[in-house]
């Protein structure tokens, strides 16, 4: 999983999986323009999944896609979004005497409008810009709180760069409110910030399931201590001010 949209460091992933026969699924659902060892995230992927939800840099509304360099994954995927037909709609509607269709397995009703593709098409040509645009954002933010005792921003891994779909901000013991306290003081100023990625195991859906005996200490911390900045690529100049001089505000005035 591409969190937030900084890539994942996948080669040792699939290392370990692909001796075993395991198929490695990548969820770049949020990582669209970001990079991995210098190609976009999800090229070496034998099956990448992507979302076009509202929250996503690229989005049609609803919706996503399956990316994958495997011809018969392709077909197949294809077939399944349209109920598993072995003859697709378009095919049939191409011609006068259609062939019969058959349902070889079964399948989904998982199309995208052609409407949807035509406003997701319009936003792959702006997506340089925008992420660009991101990448000028958090590095304001990062600027701006690199001499605040208790706080670290998300950053690019060593191994490729991020789109900042999530600025992420790490708050520490040194800073003198927790997190929560944090996003009380931002409120108070009218910005709405957000808590941090919310961890599976601690929602009431898998309360009581088995994690494996892992202690899960470092998504603990991070789902406690974390949150998400107003990022966003339109973004002016004086509202990013404003979120800035309310943080410093914070660091420097104990409530
Ligand atoms: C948004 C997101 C999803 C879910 O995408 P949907 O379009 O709602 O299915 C899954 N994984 C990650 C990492 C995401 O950011």
């Amino acid at each position: 999983m591409d969190q937030g949209g900084v890539p994942v460091d996948l080669d040792p992933i699939r290392a370990l999986c692909e001796p075993r026969g395991i198929i490695v699924v990548e969820d770049a659902a949020c990582a669209i323009g970001s990079r991995y060892h210098g190609r976009p995230v999800g090229a070496g992927a034998e099956v990448a999944a992507w979302s076009f939800h509202p929250r996503k840099i690229l989005t049609t509304g609803e919706g996503g896609m399956l990316s994958t360099p495997r011809q018969d994954y392709a077909d197949r995927a294809r077939r399944l979004r349209e109920h598993a037909m072995s003859v697709s709609a378009a095919d049939r509607h191409a011609s006068i005497l259609a062939p019969p269709e058959e349902y070889l397995e079964v399948g989904f009703n998982y199309r995208m409008t052609d409407l949807q593709a035509a406003v997701g098409l319009v936003q792959l040509g702006r997506l340089r810009e925008a992420v660009q645009r991101r990448r000028e954002l958090a590095a304001t933010y990062a600027n701006a709180f690199a001499g605040v005792e208790g706080l670290r921003l998300v950053g690019d891994p060593g191994y490729g760069i991020g789109n900042f779909q999530s600025c992420w901000m790490e708050i520490g013991p040194a800073f003198p409110l927790g997190r929560d306290g944090l996003m009380a003081h931002l409120a108070q100023d009218g910005i709405s910030a957000r808590r941090g990625i919310m961890a599976a195991h601690r929602q009431p859906a898998y309360a009581g399931k088995d994690t494996g005996g892992a202690s899960l200490e470092v998504t603990n911390w991070l789902t406690d201590h974390t949150l998400i900045l107003p990022l966003y690529h339109q973004l002016a100049l004086h509202d990013q001010v404003r979120v800035i001089d309310s943080v410093l505000r914070a660091s420097r005035h104990p409530q």
